[in-house]
């Protein structure tokens, strides 16, 4: 039997949060997509996510924000617990527009606003080549389907087979490992509305608000082992086992978490030359989110700048194709042309402003776990002299209309 071969515009591999917000803009747009997915139900790992004022202008533009903000909070404070030191540092965060997000909540979100028939689920990509006779790519699926695409777009993540294909390098990873967890007070959480944090030596231990009931937390720390658990017992265990000295009900906070929300993740990374060097397109081929710019959680901005770059990628895609342009017909050769062209201004657009965000959340991320105090002085004076301290001066940025 010969493999089903489809033919489509605009496809997306991956229905993550940049894979769902690109389709949305685009859709926002009137340009039609389709997001192919290899899990067989839209799925959010991770708890929570931290959503700053620049993550909230892109979903205005996708016209989810206001929608979105009825699901959490606003958290005008975050405290900082220097536990050796015995230091405590209270901050307003109110211009930062800082809420925490059920992951669920904006997948969801992101999903529901779209036309239905966008996701293809269960579809795994495992291989990408190029059409010999029109130079458009083309997408091996895990169960034999051929999938020839116009443009070809990877919010595939941080382990992506689309910036693989581009020649990127793989990210790098830390020491450091995460565990997250959401935890449910039935009756309402007293631990103020506030984003805690407690550094000690190389770990952090976090808490954030989601609701009145609802507290997502974190701790991050050095873990060498290649592999962590799965099982949410032993993930509980191993975060208890980091915090055995705090307050007892802060180990509570952690006993009692929802054991479905429980994620163990290694931290990953794109060092900041990559995102000079790297050619984040070719032809008609391009990547966005973590297939881009995997950086590690210091500043809480992957999820942000994946929402950003899905308007100034709709953006520049419907500036070269305007609304019907695809049903018009235009020859392939002009199409590549215009294709090739947008994908261009949009890494051009996108290049400056996440290597920004990779180099500060590598210096942030020195700043509060690296044990040596010599890395520490020098990432604060880096952070001085280029970004005028590790404030939160990068969530000013406004990407602009749709
Ligand atoms: C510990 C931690 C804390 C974080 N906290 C924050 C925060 O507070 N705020 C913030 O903004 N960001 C945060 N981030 C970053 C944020 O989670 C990511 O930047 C964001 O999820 C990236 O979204 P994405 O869609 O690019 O990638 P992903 O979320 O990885 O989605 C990729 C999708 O592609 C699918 N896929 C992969 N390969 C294939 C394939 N071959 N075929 C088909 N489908 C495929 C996957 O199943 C997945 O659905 C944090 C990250 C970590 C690790």
């Amino acid at each position: 039997m010969g493999s089903v071969e489809e033919h489509h515009d605009i496809v997306i591999v991956g229905g993550g949060i940049c894979g769902l917000a690109t389709a949305l803009a685009l859709h926002r747009k009137g340009i039609r997509s389709l997001v192919l997915e290899k899990y067989n139900t839209i799925r959010a790992t991770g708890a929570a996510i931290g959503v700053f004022i620049n993550a909230w202008r892109a979903l205005d533009q996708l016209g989810v924000g206001a929608e979105l903000r009825t699901k959490a909070v606003l958290v005008p404070e975050n405290q900082d617990v220097w536990r050796n030191k015995n230091a405590t540092r209270l901050n307003s965060c109110r211009k930062e527009e800082l809420r925490c997000l059920k992951r669920n909540d904006l997948i969801e979100t992101l999903y529901n606003n779209l036309p239905v028939n966008s996701v293809r689920f269960g579809c795994q990509i495992v291989a990408v080549g190029t059409d010999p006779l029109t130079s458009f790519p083309i997408l091996y699926t895990h169960d034999g389907i051929i999938i020839k695409a116009k443009v070809l777009i990877g919010c595939d993540g941080s382990n992506s087979i689309i910036s693989k294909s581009l020649g990127l390098k793989p990210p790098k990873s830390l020491t450091n490992c995460v565990i997250r967890g959401l935890t449910n007070y039935p009756n309402g959480h007293n631990i103020g509305n506030y984003f805690l944090r407690h550094l000690e030596g190389c770990m952090i231990f976090g808490r954030i608000p989601i609701d009145n009931n609802l507290v997502h937390w974190f701790v991050d720390w050095p873990y060498p082992d290649k592999e962590g658990p799965k099982d949410p017992k032993f993930i509980i265990e191993l975060a208890i086992r980091q915090i055995k000295d705090y307050p007892a009900e802060m180990i509570e906070m952690v006993k009692n978490s929802d054991p479905a929300s429980l994620t163990f993740t290694r931290i990953r990374y794109q060092t900041p030359w990559h995102l000079v060097l790297g050619n984040f397109c070719r032809g008609t081929i391009t990547v966005a989110g973590d297939a881009m710019h995997v950086m590690g959680p210091f500043l809480g901005q992957g999820g942000g700048a994946a929402l950003e770059d899905a308007v100034v990628l709709a953006r520049s895609l419907a500036e070269m194709m305007p609304m019907g342009y695809f049903e018009a017909n235009a020859s392939d050769e002009e199409l590549r042309k215009r294709t090739e062209t947008a994908l261009k201004n949009y890494v051009k657009e996108r290049k400056l402003r996440v290597l920004r965000l990779a180099m500060q959340s590598v210096l942030v991320g020195l700043l509060m776990s690296s044990p040596s105090k010599v890395k520490r002085l020098v990432s604060l004076v880096l952070l001085i002299l280029f970004f005028g301290g590790p404030a939160l001066s990068h969530t000013q940025f406004d990407c602009g209309h749709l």
